[in-house]
This record gives C-alpha cells, sequence and structure tokens, in this order.
C-alpha cells in the first residue's frame, strides 16, 4: 500500500477512539487510574496483597476516588507484572476485555507511526537507508526494535534539559536555557518545518519536539507545537516530566491537544509523590489520552541501560547480556537543536562506549536558514545514504554478526535473529570473502563470475544482505544512487 492510500497514524487513532462511547471512556479512565495507583505506588500493592476482601476493597476504591469494583479488574492487578492473561480469563471480566481492547489498539499506534515515517514517494533515498536501519536494528537490538518508531525527526527547543533524571537513557547536558519564540525565531522554526515538509511530506509528522531537552523548559513550546500544526497538518506527540512545573503551561497544551485532537502524549511521573499530585490535579477523564510514565521507585518499568544509567547493570555490556533495554532512541533520521541552528543524523544502536547515549551520530553539520537546514540535510544524504554498493566498496558484514560456514551457504546472527543463506554454489565461498571483509564488493562478485555464477543471482544476494542491514556501511564516499532509483525522486 502507498502512503497516500494508508490512513495516517492520526486517523488510525481517532478511528480506534471513535470505538468507544462516553461511558466506556469514563470506565477506561478509571480503570487506568486505578492501575497508576497500583503501579506507582508501592503500598497499595503491599495492602491488596494483604487485604482483599470485598470490605476492604471497596475502602480502597472509595479512597482513590473511583466507583468501580476492583474485584472486576482482578486479573490486572492480582498475578503482579508478569502474570499474563489468557482469553478465557478475560472472557468472565468484561472490564478487563474493555481495558486489553484499548491497550491493543494503543500498541497497533506504533506500527502506524512507523509506517507513518515512509517517504518512498517524496525522498526514496531517505526511505530506503531508514527502512535499512529498522532492518539492521531487527538484528541488532532484538525487541527493543518492536517499540521503536524511527520518526523521521527530533527538534529541540532548548539547550539541555533542567531535570538531571539521574537515570537519564540519553545524557541530557545541563540546561543552558530556551529558545524564545521571538518574530525572528518563529520565522525560523516555520521555516525550517517548510522545509522538512517538502524533504518528507507527511512523514514529518512521526517527528518530535523534543530529545535531550524538556518540553516544560520553554514557556513557549506550546506556541511552537501549534506552529508545527499549521505547517506540518497535525500536532507532533509530547513526553514531559515537567507538567506540575506551571499548570497554566500545562494547561495551555492539553488544551491544544484537546482542540487539534492530538495523538497519545505521555507525563513521565518520577516518584509516588509527583504521581498523587498528579490525580489531584487531573481528573481520570483528562489523563485518559495521556500515558503516565511511571520512574516511581518499584515501579516495574525498567530504565534503559543506556546515557547516564549505562553500567548500572554491571560492567559495559552486561545489560544487554541479561536483556535489559540499552538504548532509548526512537529517531532513523535528523536530530536538530534550533537554538544551536544544528542538525545531526541518527540511528538507533546499542548503548557503547562509542555511543553511549544509544544512537549512532553519522553527521553533524549547522545551519543558519532553512534553506541552510535543507542544503545540510541533503548533504547528509548524499554522503551517509547510499542505495546500493559500488564495486570499489569493502564488502563485509557488521561487526556484531556472528558468521557460519554451511555446506551449501552460509548463516549469519546475533542472539536475536539469525539469516541464513543456502542453495546456491557460490553462496560458501562469497559468504567466507564477506566474513574476511578484504575484498571489494567488484572483487568478490569476478570471483563468484569466475566460478560460474549467475551475475544477477550474485548482485541479488549482495542487495538482500544490504538491504536487511547485515553489512558494514561506509559512512562517506557513497556514490549517487543508480539512475533506476531515483526515479521519482525530487532530489
Ligand atoms: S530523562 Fe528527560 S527529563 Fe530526565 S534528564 Fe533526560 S531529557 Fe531531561
Amino acid at each position: 500500500m502507498s502512503a497516500s492510500d494508508r490512513p495516517s497514524a492520526f486517523e488510525h487513532y481517532r478511528r480506534n477512539l471513535a470505538k468507544r462511547d462516553q461511558d466506556e471512556r469514563r470506565i477506561l479512565a478509571q480503570i487506568k487510574r486505578f492501575l497508576e495507583c497500583f503501579w506507582g505506588d508501592p503500598t497499595l500493592r503491599e495492602a491488596l496483597s494483604t487485604r482483599n476482601d470485598p470490605v476492604s476493597l471497596e475502602a480502597c476504591a472509595r479512597s482513590l476516588g473511583l466507583s468501580l469494583n476492583l474485584r472486576d479488574l482482578a486479573p490486572l492487578w492480582e498475578k503482579g507484572a508478569r502474570g499474563a492473561i489468557s482469553p478465557q480469563e478475560a472472557e468472565a471480566y468484561p472490564l478487563v476485555q474493555l481495558w486489553r481492547g484499548w491497550i491493543a489498539d494503543l500498541v497497533s499506534l506504533r506500527g502506524a507511526l512507523r509506517a507513518q515515517g515512509r517517504t518512498q514517494e517524496v525522498n526514496p533515498v531517505f526511505d530506503a537507508w531508514r527502512e535499512r536501519q529498522i532492518a539492521r536494528c531487527e538484528s541488532e537490538l532484538g525487541d527493543m526494535n518492536q517499540v521503536m518508531v524511527h520518526g523521521v525527526m527530533a527538534l529541540e527547543l532548548s539547550r539541555g534539559c533542567s531535570v538531571g533524571c539521574p537515570f537519564c537513557g540519553v545524557a541530557a547536558e545541563r540546561f543552558q536555557g530556551h529558545w524564545p519564540r521571538t518574530p525572528a525565531n518563529a520565522a525560523l522554526w516555520r521555516g525550517v518545518l517548510r522545509q522538512a515538509v517538502e524533504l518528507f511530506g507527511p512523514a514529518a509528522q512521526s517527528s518530535v519536539c523534543y530529545w535531550a531537552t524538556e518540553p516544560a523548559d520553554n514557556p513557549d513550546y506550546p506556541e511552537f507545537l501549534m506552529d508545527f500544526h499549521e505547517v506540518v497538518g497535525e500536532l507532533p506527540q509530547t513526553t514531559t516530566t515537567g507538567a506540575l512545573k506551571d499548570p497554566a503551561w500545562t494547561r495551555r497544551l492539553m488544551g491544544s491537544w484537546q482542540e487539534r485532537r492530538s495523538l497519545i502524549n505521555r507525563f513521565s511521573v518520577l516518584s509516588t509523590g509527583v504521581l498523587r499530585k498528579l490525580h489531584q490535579t487531573f481528573s481520570p477523564e483528562e489523563l485518559l489520552e495521556v500515558e503516565l510514565v511511571l520512574h516511581c521507585d518499584g515501579s516495574p518499568l525498567p530504565k534503559a541501560q543506556a546515557g547516564r544509567n549505562r553500567g548500572l547493570a554491571g560492567g559495559a555490556g552486561e545489560g544487554e547480556a541479561q536483556g535489559l533495554q540499552s538504548t532509548i532512541a526512537c529517531v532513523s533520521g535528523f536530530l536538530v537543536n534550533m537554538p544551536e541552528r544544528s542538525i545531526e543524523l541518527i540511528t538507533p544502536c546499542h548503548s557503547s562506549e562509542q555511543w553511549p547515549r544509544g544512537y549512532r551520530v553519522l553527521a553533524r553539520e549547522n545551519f543558519t536558514d532553512p534553506l541552510g537546514f535543507r542544503a545540510a540535510a541533503l548533504s547528509m544524504q548524499e554522503r551517509c545514504m547510499a542505495t546500493c554498493l559500488r564495486g570499489t566498496d569493502a564488502l563485509a558484514f557488521r561487526e556484531d554478526l556472528s558468521f557460519e560456514r554451511l555446506d551449501d551457504g552460509f548463516a549469519v546472527s546475533t542472539s536475536f535473529k539469525r539469516y541464513s543463506m543456502t542453495g546456491q554454489d557460490y553462496l560458501p565461498a562469497l559468504g567466507r570473502m564477506i566474513a574476511d571483509g578484504r575484498a571489494t564488493t567488484g572483487e568478490a562478485m569476478s570471483a563468484c563470475l569466475e566460478k560460474g555464477a549467475d551475475l544477477g543471482a550474485v548482485l541479488s544476494t549482495i542487495e538482500t544482505l544490504f538491504e536487511r542491514g547485515l553489512l558494514r556501511e561506509p559512512l562517506a564516499s557513497w556514490g549517487h544512487p543508480p539512475a533506476a532509483s531515483a526515479a521519482g525522486s525530487k532530489f
């Protein structure tokens, strides 16, 4: 399905929302509030594990301001964080079914948002690169990749972050000031957004306006978002730790979410005290479409072993070995800092010595105006986004892949995924050459052809390995895309 035929992630979300009437939304909001209290407040968890008789449950619901019978939600909380609920079990609990349906729809939004980032019609070079990064992350990051949207841009509106979370996965720098929405800055902002729409089309709507910055650090953030809506066509998602910092700012932001029908947004919650205050400030209905990300003590939500939190599970790489999340980066595209007027090309990876923040920075430039922004983005595309390997390019597997010889071919794998290529006479030799990493693409192809291999078949093997993100990518000196691949491109 082409991007223009597919419903956008925003339509997808609104359709799912419209499936629930007002009564169901009210009940969902109450279930959500109860689960937030349950997972965000160890005292409540402890109390319910020892006293769950009908009288105590009713008293508990009343103390939380809820009119639910908590017994009707038992499968959601009795088994703890890892208790899977079977469909048969859920059948006996209509409210649990209602809740599971809501969550399933929210989870399906991730796929819709990832698809929102496709640019095959407006910018096929970028699209092929982004698809290859997603394929690479599939074998490099495993399940973590399932939750990654790979948005096309993150735009920062401050320098650094004032919150200083000790677990910050992107190791945000100390706050050095926000970017005010002066007339000149608003003009630059809108100009950059217009260029982004030129470059990415509707995929620009998969962007966010924060990264290693806190939206609440910028008093003008809600107005910048309205500019975004006007130029890009939708409101970007927001995650903020600062919902309580200035209630007027938060109400302005939430007003725009309602008025412009944004996607689900997030408040990060750093303590049980903050959770209680949020619940006092906002009604369950007001927070139905705001996910509370619970970082409170004792919350089952794991913190990624990346950025400032890197290595806390042990030595470098140990978090990864234990299957812990090792990145929170979810952009394969451009990271733009407006006050610095900088643009970087980034893509997720495991947090490491080289890339402690859990993403690779492939190129960096500065710009002074919207056309400079466009020129920098296109220059990075040309330097870093190959659409195929040239004959002179080195042909080698990614360093993190294990190579395996097979009688009729070869396989490469990580702890998450294994790919095998078999059934052609040239494959064992080609696999060994790529594993050695000493031949160029042209040399490896010639060696296969000398042994009687079919040119088309060898090309197709190399292309498949390349598209799956299994080959090492040189970061510079890429050639222009072949004419056929560039057909329909604006570039
Ligand atoms: S996690 Fe978010 S709020 Fe906390 S320091 Fe990092 S960027 Fe700031």
